[in-house]
Parts: structure tokens; sequence; C-alpha cells
């Protein structure tokens, strides 16, 4: 089997975060992956390259082995019921909160609660943690409108400054989890390419925070 590393990323936050990180270690993309089009993305480390893929779909490719190695926020794998995963480090970008929130000035809710969210299987156990049963909705986007709305009493959701949040009358409650992006490995990988994987894990961590 070839050593050759395919590494799955997401455009936009964790990208942005990634691209300096591999900077550092001397792997630059061929051409500029924020203004190209193009999905699979040679670099100038011959042995490595970048496809490009939504971010809820980082692990799945990963775990199939189609990409050794993927970048993945905290959220999404908190999500992922797979097991043919390895997360060996936290590359500390993309970072962010995962919150309950809630309409700043409510009166009591009357029956169950509804919590609107894309992150069903999370929001799911911290309320079970507490003992309480939560209707759950799930949404794919805007989640902040939907206590607007009356659809749900709370949403969780990821947040950085707030200003979204606030700018629709909602509060953060509680927070869930700290979210960052993890470097995530294809298990059968790490065995079959430890060669190539193992070296690369340690220069990353080498550059993390750094
Ligand atoms: P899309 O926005 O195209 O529907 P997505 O929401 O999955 O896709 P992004 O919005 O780029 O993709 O978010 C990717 C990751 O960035 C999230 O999974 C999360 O880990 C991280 N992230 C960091 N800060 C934030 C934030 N303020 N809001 C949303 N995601 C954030
Ligand atoms: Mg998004």
């Amino acid at each position: 089997m070839s050593d050759e590393l395919t590494i799955a990323v997401s455009k936009g936050r964790i990208l942005n975060g990634f691209l300096p990180l591999l900077e550092k270690l001397g792997i630059t993309p061929q051409e500029d992956p924020t203004t190209s089009r193009k999905l699979i993305l040679e670099t100038s480390r011959p042995d490595v390259r970048l496809v490009i893929i939504r971010a809820s779909d980082i692990a799945t490719y990963v775990e199939h082995g189609t990409a050794e190695l993927g970048i993945a926020g905290k959220d999404i794998l908190m999500e992922y019921e797979g097991d043919g995963l390895y997360e060996p480090l936290d590359l500390g970008i993309a970072r962010c909160r995962m919150v309950l929130a809630g309409p700043e000035n409510e009166r009591p809710v009357s029956g169950r609660l509804r919590v609107a969210t894309k992150y069903i299987r999370t929001t799911r156990a911290w309320f079970g943690d507490q003992g309480r049963q939560v209707e759950i909705i799930r949404l794919h986007g805007s989640m902040e409108l939907a206590p607007v709305l009356g659809l749900a009493h709370r949403i969780v959701d990821l947040v950085d400054s707030g200003q979204t949040l606030r700018a629709n009358g909602l509060v953060p409650i509680a927070t869930i989890a700290e979210i960052s992006s993890r470097l995530i490995v294809n298990k059968a990988a790490m065995k079959m390419k430890h060669g190539a994987i193992r070296p690369f894990i340690t220069q990353l961590a080498g550059v993390v925070g750094a």
C-alpha cells in the first residue's frame, strides 16, 4: 500500500485555521483553496493532498477510509456514532461553545420543554444527565428563529461572540461543551500507513498552539 495521505477538510473556519498549521509544516496547496473550485487539491508535499468536504461529512469520509485523515469540529464528533476513528489531536482551531439558549425574558414553560437543534444526540444526553426528558426538534440551520416564532422554547447551537443570539433576543443559559477542531484518523489506516501517519501527527502536534 502506498503511503499517500488524503486529508478531508471543510471550507470556512476549519480550512482557515488549518492552512496556517500546514504552512508551518512546509505544506502548501498547489492552488489557493479559498478561491479554487477544485475539490481535490495537491500540495507541495507529493504524498499529501487535501479534499474539500462539508463539515458534517468529514467523519463519514474518514471512517470509510476514503481519506485517511480529517479535520472535524468536536460538535460533529460528539454526534457521530461510528467507532472507526481515532481522535489523536486537538488542533485548537475553529473554537466556539455549544450552548443552551433561550429568550431573554420568558414566562415559565408549562408542559414539556421543546428544544430545537441539529445536535440531537448531544442534547438528549445532556438533558438526560439531568433527569429531564425534553422534546427535541431537528433543525439544520437558523436555530435562533425557533424560539422567536414559537417552534421551540430553547435551542442548542454553537456560539462564538453571541451576537446572533442577542440580535434575536436570546441569551445563553448553559454551556454544554467547549468546541474546537480535532485531527481524526481512520483506524485501519493508522495501522496500515503507520509510517506516514505517526510522523505527521507528531509534526502537527509540534505546531499546534505554537
Ligand atoms: P454549513 O454552514 O455550510 O451548513 P456547517 O455549519 O457544517 O455547514 P461551518 O459553519 O463552516 O459548517 O462550521 C464548521 C465547524 O466550525 C463547526 O462544526 C464547528 O466545529 C466550527 N465552528 C466554530 N465556530 C463556529 C460558530 N460560531 N458557528 C458555527 N460553527 C462554528
Ligand atoms: Mg454553519
